[in-house]
Parts: structure tokens; sequence; C-alpha cells
């Protein structure tokens, strides 16, 4: 496993680190799940490497384990919150709608899937 230090200005290394609090929901040893500070969805949490990469195609280049520890982090999330099916959003670059610029997922479920989400 490759290991990269935490980014001093990035809000998830932070949550990551324990110097921001977060709710967390789940964690592995790649990962870590957290509540979203302003949730779109009755469940809406954010599924993060701990390791800093800019955005899910960094992430996945860099440390394939890393992206399907992620993945697998938030399936684990849905049946730990009882959803019976969930969306998984990675929102990349800032034309993409990424605001915070450290790899995560969105796990969005708990009302229908044929409404929208996002
Ligand atoms: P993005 O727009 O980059 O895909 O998603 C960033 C998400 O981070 C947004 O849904 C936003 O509500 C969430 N967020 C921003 N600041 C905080 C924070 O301090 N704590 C938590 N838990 N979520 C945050």
């Amino acid at each position: 496993m490759t290991v990269s230090a935490p980014v001093n200005d990035c809000l998830f290394c932070k949550i990551v680190a324990g110097e921001i609090p977060g709710q967390i929901v789940h964690t592995t040893e790649r990962s870590i799940a957290f509540r979203d500070i302003n949730p779109q969805a009755p469940t809406h949490v954010l599924v993060v490497p701990r390791e800093h990469h800019e955005n899910v195609g960094e992430l996945g280049a860099a440390d394939p384990a890393g992206l399907a520890d992620l993945v697998a982090a938030a399936g684990e999330v849905a049946r730990l919150e009882g959803l019976a099916g969930y969306r998984l959003i990675f929102n990349t670059g800032r034309a993409g709608g990424q605001t915070v610029f450290h790899a995560h997922g969105h796990v969005l479920g708990g009302k229908n899937l044929d409404e929208h989400l996002a």
C-alpha cells in the first residue's frame, strides 16, 4: 500500500486525521465513511480513502486496491444503514460538481431511486 502524507489544507484529510469532527459510520484500513454535513437524501454518507488523492480517477490509477476498498466500504455502509438500494456518485473535477478535492463517493439512499437524488 502506498502511503501519502495528509495534505495540510484538505478538509477530508483533517476529518481522516480526527482534526475536524465527522459523524463516522464505518471504517476500514484504507477508507472512512462519514455523514455529509448537507444531506441530499435521508442517507447521505461520504466514503473517502485515508490517503489523499485528488479525485476518484487519480485514486483508481494510483491505488486500485484503495478504490476497491472504497467501493466495498460503500456497500457496507448501505448494509449498515438498511438501504434496499443506493447510488454511489463520484463528482470529478470542478466542472463535474466536485467541491472538495480529496476523492470521495457519495452513498445516497433511503428514498426511491427513481426519484432524483442529487
Ligand atoms: P462534492 O461536491 O465535492 O462532490 O462533495 C463534497 C461534499 O462534502 C458535499 O456534499 C458537502 O456537503 C460535503 N461537506 C463539505 N464540508 C463538509 C464538512 O465539513 N463535513 C462533512 N461531513 N461534509 C462536508
